[in-house]
């Protein structure tokens, strides 16, 4: 007897196998990241087809097969069809999903990823300006969920809090004060403003009320948080590897 799975869930990807199947991914409420078979699920005819579309919200139903787990049923719960309207929002929401496929254990039951993911492609369908800010939102806290959180507050040498100033510098190990710069870390040094700064805390404490007000739209700020990623990004996958 083939025991039937139940679960909210939403679809991240898929990856193409045969001639007409699909591994189909999806971050679920009660398992985390799963990777279930779509038997047939590219056929015109399928009604699993136009159900599993990405980003939408789902309630779905499984069993464990010989190899894979293999989907049954599905039921849309919530369409975001914003997201596919807008060329920017859909590559954000692609992004994110691709995050949880690439750093993501599965199946682990992780509600706080879980409300990030979904917090996080509905802030995308409502967001019209800034939409660099909701990527560096999730960003932020997606690497603090997954142990890889940076303390935006403190330096991490002396573990001081800092004082304003006009720069600092982020190093793989996070935030240098000006007393411990010069003397602490080997490596890249990021130099990032006051203001980068701030908006980086307003991340992490999940003020979206005051994100939303921030007058981001500088592109020195957009480059030094842009740096900032793409160095702590490498460092990671480095480590994952
Ligand atoms: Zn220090």
């Amino acid at each position: 007897m083939f025991v039937n799975y139940r679960t909210q869930a939403i679809v991240l990807g898929r990856k193409n196998i045969n001639e007409a199947d699909s591994l189909v991914y999806f971050f679920t409420k009660e398992f985390g990241l799963l990777k279930i078979l779509g038997k047939s699920i590219r056929k015109i005819s399928s009604k699993l087809k136009s159900a599993a579309r990405d980003f939408n919200f789902e309630e779905i139903e499984f069993v464990q097969g010989k190899k894979f787990k293999i989907l049954t049923d599905i039921y849309s719960v919530k369409k975001l069809p914003e997201i596919n309207k807008d060329l920017k929002k859909k590559k954000l929401c692609h992004f994110i999903c691709d995050f949880f496929i690439e750093f993501v254990r599965e199946p682990e039951k992780d509600l706080k990823l879980w409300n990030l993911l979904a917090f996080s492609l509905q802030m995308t369908r409502d967001w019209d300006k800034n939409l660099y800010l909701v990527y560096q939102f999730f960003i932020w806290n997606f690497l603090k969920n997954i142990g890889f959180g940076i303390d935006f507050e403190k330096c991490f040498n002396c573990h001081k809090k800092l004082k304003p100033q006009k720069s600092f510098y982020f190093t793989k190990k996070g935030i240098v004060c000006d007393f411990c710069e010069g003397k602490s870390v080997a490596g890249k040094k990021i130099k990032i403003s006051q203001i980068t700064l701030k908006i980086l805390r307003t991340i992490q404490k999940k003020d979206i009320k005051l994100l939303s007000r921030l007058k981001a739209a500088d592109k020195n700020i957009l480059k030094e948080m842009d740096l900032m990623t793409a160095y702590y990004l490498g460092i990671i996958r480095k480590n994952e590897q």
